[in-house]
């Protein structure tokens, strides 16, 4: 599978605004609250968020929702004559904001006329007439594979078929090792039913991609490894987290025991300029959990654009319960909430950053503060980006900064990366994936001492 992600260089960043931070950033995720409320600005993108009601099985209230619509043979629609009025509003959108590459290699500083014509073969409104499609076929040929496969997944997501593959699975075993070498094996060893196809691959990991990226660096089966992925800095921090993380590991206590009342510390995560990923239900980040079955959880999502699911209160700062985790949601600026947060401790604290655009000039400001902060407390750093220029416009960012800091882990290919393309819909060409790359920093110190008792 890791073969069909390619770097692509693309700049997402100038995609419809849906809040003043948020707007800078990834297009916001299929998966998420922030989806339905970018609808209003008619980015229609579909939300698996009703799939998710609460507790239940997501069949259930799959089923109780929609009726059949499509079978599985008719998921390819032109956009402007699909049977679902969500996608008849995209490709409206994409007509009315959307971008004809032959207009705009023609005479860049003009606004091109709208890509009122679909491509047959993706459905995707690309260009201006049938004589500029035809004219640029060759080039839309590199991207045209995508946008069907786009196309299709959003088809099937409403198609009104049961929706198996997110029927996700409870506790695991403890004597059952999972093995995190990639979305396969953890799927496998985790006992995911029905991920019988790419498509549901796609489906699932678009939902997953954020706990399991937390998941997968800090879990002791972590495929990033020393040397390869990890300096002796990452490593140093990393064991610290999972000191408290894998509790098995303390001399003294064995698996036979009751872990879970040894865990006398809870691991926070900060999820720091906070979107997709904090309107994501909490039943998906028990898969995180799970993987750390004697661990109790605190998720800090803060940022102005981090709001629970499944609400209409607009309170600045909200608590979920879930079992034994617990959802923290604030919208204050980071910095007057590092100081309500902290004490820190690199032993029970970590930060993630998912695609922060650092470098970008509409959210640099706001991080300038941040970063010298998060650097101070000593803990692990962890960012994401949604293709390699991304990772590397956030990474050039902090090298050039001249911070007193330790790379943890060298910027790379995120093995839980989501592996649906989002496609940016004023330029169709473009399109890139969710957290697609990670790396990792810490504030450079010279003493490490083991965590108070
Ligand atoms: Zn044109
Ligand atoms: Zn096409």
């Amino acid at each position: 599978m890791a073969s069909r992600i390619r770097p692509l260089g693309l700049a997402l960043r100038t995609l419809p605004r849906t809040g003043a931070v948020a707007a800078a950033r990834f297009p916001s995720s299929i998966a998420t609250q922030a989806a339905a409320r970018v609808a209003a600005s008619a980015r229609r993108s579909l939300s698996l968020k009703s799939f998710f009601t609460s507790r239940r099985p997501a069949s259930e209230s799959f089923t109780s929702q929609f009726e059949p619509v499509l079978e599985q043979a008719d998921l390819f629609h032109p956009l402007s004559k699909s049977p679902l009025a969500p996608v008849r509003a995209k490709a409206e959108w994409i007509v009315a904001h959307g971008t004809c590459p032959v207009c705009k290699e023609h005479a860049p500083e003009e606004k091109s006329k709208a890509p009122k014509h679909e491509c047959p073969d993706c459905g995707y409104p690309t260009h201006c007439s049938e004589e500029h499609y035809n004219m640029d076929k060759e080039h839309h040929k590199h991207v045209c594979g995508t946008l069907r496969e786009v196309n299709e997944d959003e088809h099937d997501l409403r198609s009104g078929r049961r929706m198996k593959e997110f029927e996700f699975p409870g506790a695991q075993h403890r004597d059952e090792a999972i093995n995190l070498s990639n979305w396969d094996t953890f799927l496998y060893t985790r006992g995911f039913l029905s991920m019988n196809s790419e498509r549901s691959m796609r489906h699932v990991s678009h939902v997953l991609t954020y706990p399991l990226t937390i998941g997968s660096v800090l879990h002791q089966s972590s495929p990033y490894q020393l040397g390869k992925d990890l300096t002796v800095e990452g490593l140093k921090s990393l064991a610290a987290l999972r000191h408290t993380l894998h509790p098995a590991m303390i001399p003294g206590i064995t698996q036979s025991q009751d872990l879970r009342s040894t865990a006398t510390h809870t691991v926070r995560i900060f999820c720091l300029g906070a979107r997709a990923e904090s309107h994501l239900p909490p039943h998906i980040y028990m898969q995180l959990a799970y993987l750390f079955p004697t661990t109790a959880f605190q998720i800090h999502f803060v940022g102005p654009d981090a709001i629970p699911p499944h609400t209409k209160s607009k309170e600045p700062h909200q608590h979920v319960h879930y079992e034994q985790m617990t959802f923290v949601y604030d919208n204050s600026r980071y910095e007057s909430y590092h100081a309500e947060a902290g004490p820190f401790n690199p032993y029970y604290d970590v930060f993630f950053l998912f695609s922060p655009g650092l470098a970008h000039p509409s959210t640099k400001a706001m991080w300038k503060p941040t970063i010298p902060l998060l650097l101070d407390t000593k803990c692990a750093i962890f960012g994401t980006g949604f293709d390699e220029q991304d990772v590397m416009n956030d990474v050039n960012e902090i090298e050039g900064a001249g911070y007193e800091l330790d790379w943890l882990m060298k910027p790379r290919e995120n093995v839980f990366r989501s592996l649906k393309h989002e496609v940016n819909m004023t330029d169709v060409r473009q399109s890139a994936q969710c957290n697609w790359g990670i790396w990792g920093i810490r504030g450079r110190r010279y003493d490490v001492k083991p965590a108070d008792e």
